[in-house]
């Protein structure tokens, strides 16, 4: 079993740090190493004590990558990336290029458990929320191809606020100052409308901007087009909103 450094916030490090007997300035190491110079192994990561290195790598400990299959472009600066995931899933994330914004919309599940009618990842068999290393690790791939990403969406693949937990900690990585110091107000999460979820999100010390699709102007059509609709009255989803 291995346990992934890539997925841990910079507290997390310094917690499995200091129980190793190690000072907090090696949890920077790891921490730059990983979300700055994209390290994918821990002996990539010089500054620390080669035995720390082995101790860690001997524990399980690993950096993981996530694997691109390929990539599409299109004549307008639209990049279309695939990549396949640990158990054979595979996901997309789009760069979309508009002036200086460098956009990435980036995929949060192999699936979707909402099946929305007009959605074709709707419409495919759920497979499994993401990690939050799997979720950033779509940016760093983006960025070698592309440059610095300036704006991200959480919008491909997959509801964002039904992997909850990961999306969060994603976003923390990757808005950390010691990492790739995304600001906040360029992070959006696009959801379908889960009113619990957005009055969790309320409460979350990170709050990034929020889009809600609501593809239809009343309960009545939307519920026909998506079954969060049938659960869900549009009066919940903005009452939500307003504590947003
Ligand atoms: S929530 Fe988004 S990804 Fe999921 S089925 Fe609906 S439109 Fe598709």
């Amino acid at each position: 079993m291995y346990d992934d450094l890539k997925d841990k916030s910079y507290g997390e490090l310094l917690e499995i740090v200091a129980s190793h007997q190690h000072k907090p300035l090696c949890a920077q190491y790891l921490f730059t190493f990983i979300h700055q110079k994209d390290a994918t192994e821990i002996d990539a990561v010089t500054p620390l004590p080669k035995a720390f290195r082995r101790q860690l790598t001997s524990e399980g400990f690993v950096i993981s990558s996530i694997n691109p299959l390929g990539q599409h472009n299109d004549p307008d600066g639209t990049v279309k990336f695939i990549f396949g995931l640990g158990g054979g899933a595979k996901i997309e994330s789009v760069r979309l290029k508009d002036g200086d914004r460098n956009t990435l919309c980036i995929s949060t599940q192999a699936g979707c458990r909402m099946g929305c009618k007009f959605c074709a990842t709707g419409q495919l068999k759920f497979q499994r929320d993401l990690t939050a290393a799997e979720i950033i690790d779509q940016v760093y791939h983006a960025e070698t191809v592309c440059g610095r990403i300036s704006n991200l969406v959480y919008m491909g693949m997959g509801e964002p606020l039904d992997n909850f937990e990961n999306v969060m900690r994603s976003i923390e990585i990757l808005n950390d100052k010691r990492g790739r110091n995304i600001g906040v107000r360029h992070i959006t999460i696009s959801t379908c409308g889960l009113p619990e979820e957005i009055a969790k999100l309320a409460a979350q010390q990170i709050r990034p901007r929020l889009a809600v699709s609501l593809h239809a102007p009343n309960d009545a059509i939307r519920s026909k087009l998506m079954r969060v609709g049938n659960k869900f009255p549009l009066e919940d989803i903005v009452n939500a909103l307003r504590d947003y």
